[in-house]
């Protein structure tokens, strides 16, 4: 995979490796030319040190005539011939040193040098005889004549071969120091080189980097916009499933025929009352109903008309309670009314107000229904189930005195503790 960091190592490499060359070839030319240089003038020098040599030996040669015609001090007669041997064999071994060193404009010089040098050496033999033999004027007249003539172009051409080494020289300085101008633009190419490289391997790594970005955010937007739909259907779902558990809640807690809640249900609401009751000493009673003679309205008006009672009877229960009381379907065409926070004596025109409506209440076909009730009030110690039994004993009772009826259980019914 590209990426610009990639971009960026390869890139820096490569300028780094660039400066490594760059560096090492400025290193290698220079010293390679300095080393070359030193190498020419060492050799030039030591070729001007010999030359040097067999200018003094020369020179010694002519003083040692000298002194030998003017017979000094210095002179020794005895040592003469050995003398003359050895600055002789000096020359030769300067000369057989320097010769291979030279070029061959050089030699010419050498040549001419040597030539002289071979008269001058017979002739200083000659004058050493004549000397040696007596004739000090005859020698003298040798040395001064033929001689010391070719003593001074033997020098001058010396000098010409040390002035073309320091020509050299010079000629080796000019070369050393172009050469350092050459790899001083060398280095300076590489440099631009180098320089052209990292801008241009920056530029793409930028530019690649702003569009990979540019798909990581696509990318990053698509999956967000995923994200987003499947939340969204999952919240649904969600939703969904949630109103289901709360509509089958509601169901698990509702008479399918009348809508009212069912015995389940106004056994919960009683708990809570009865909680209620314990705590704050809250009293609250129940009113069991009952439709008198209804087997009849079945028998006589078949069982829709039954039910189409049971639903219209379960209204006017609902809308004749007060809002803080409940009304439940308990069983079969029995219902159950929970009072919240009231006295016992509060029952009993509830129970009639209830039934009365009911009494005069048009039901269609079956006409006119009556109904008994049953009802009592919570007392301290009493369970739930024992307020229903007696609001039950309560029903009986009005039953038995002939239906169409409420009754209240009196609190002396029960024994307490
Ligand atoms: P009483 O005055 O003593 O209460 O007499 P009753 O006939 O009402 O009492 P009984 O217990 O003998 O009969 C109750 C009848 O209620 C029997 C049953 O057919 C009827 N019933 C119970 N539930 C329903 C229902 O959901 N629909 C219909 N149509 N009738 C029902
Ligand atoms: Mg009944
Ligand atoms: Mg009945």
């Amino acid at each position: 995979m590209h990426h610009p960091t990639r971009f960026l190592i390869y890139g820096f490499t490569i300028v780094i490796l660039m400066m490594i060359a760059l560096a090492f070839i400025a290193f290698h030319s220079t010293s390679g030319s300095n080393r070359e240089v030193n190498l020419q003038v060492a050799h030039q020098l030591e070729k001007i040190n010999l030359i040097n040599e067999l200018s003094s030996i020369i020179h010694d040669r002519t003083r040692f005539m000298q002194s030998m015609l003017l017979h000094d001090e210095n002179f020794n007669e005895d040592d003469s011939w050995t003398n003359f041997n050895r600055l002789r064999g000096a020359y030769i071994e300067t000369h057989d040193r320097l010769v291979p060193m030279l070029a061959p404009r050089e030699r010419e010089i050498m040549g001419a040098i040597d030539r002289l040098d071979r008269d001058i050496s017979d002739l200083n033999r000659q004058v050493s005889v004549l000397f040696l033999n007596g004739s000090r004027d005859e020698a003298s007249k040798v040395l001064l004549q033929e001689v010391l003539p070719k003593t001074a172009p033997l020098l001058s051409h010396l000098a010409e071969l040390t002035q073309a080494q320091r020509m050299d020289v010079q000629k080796a300085l000019l070369v050393a120091s172009s050469d350092a101008e050459k790899s001083r633009t060398q280095i300076a190419i590489f440099s631009i080189i180098a320089v052209i490289v990292s801008v241009t391997v920056t530029f793409i790594a930028i530019w690649y980097g702003r569009k990979l970005s540019g798909q990581l955010q696509e990318m990053n937007n698509y999956l967000e916009q995923k994200i987003h739909e499947r939340t969204e259907s999952l919240l649904d779902t969600q939703k969904e499933l949630l109103e289901d558990n709360n509509e089958l809640a509601r169901m698990a807690l509702t008479d399918s025929l009348t809508g009212l809640s069912n015995r389940t249900h106004m056994n919960q609401i009683l708990r809570q009352e009865y909680a209620r009751f314990e705590r704050h000493d809250q009293r609250f009673g129940i009113i069991m109903l009952d439709i008198d003679h209804f087997k009849n309205v079945n028998d006589s008006f078949g069982h829709d008309a039954g039910d189409k009672v049971l639903k219209k009877l379960a209204q006017i229960i609902a809308s004749a309670i007060r809002t803080s009381d409940f009304v439940a379907r308990w069983g079969g065409e029995e219902f159950l009314i929970c009072c919240t926070t009231i006295e016992e004596t509060d029952l009993l025109p509830i129970a009639e107000t209830i039934r009365k409506l009911v009494a005069s209440s048009d039901f269609e076909k079956v006409k006119q229904i009556t109904t008994s009730l049953g009802c009592a009030a919570i007392v301290k110690g009493e369970s739930i189930s024992d307020l229903i039994k007696r609001s039950d004993i309560a029903l009986y009772e009005a039953k038995n005195n002939g239906r169409n009826q409420s009754i209240v259980s009196e609190f002396t019914d029960i024994s307490l503790p």
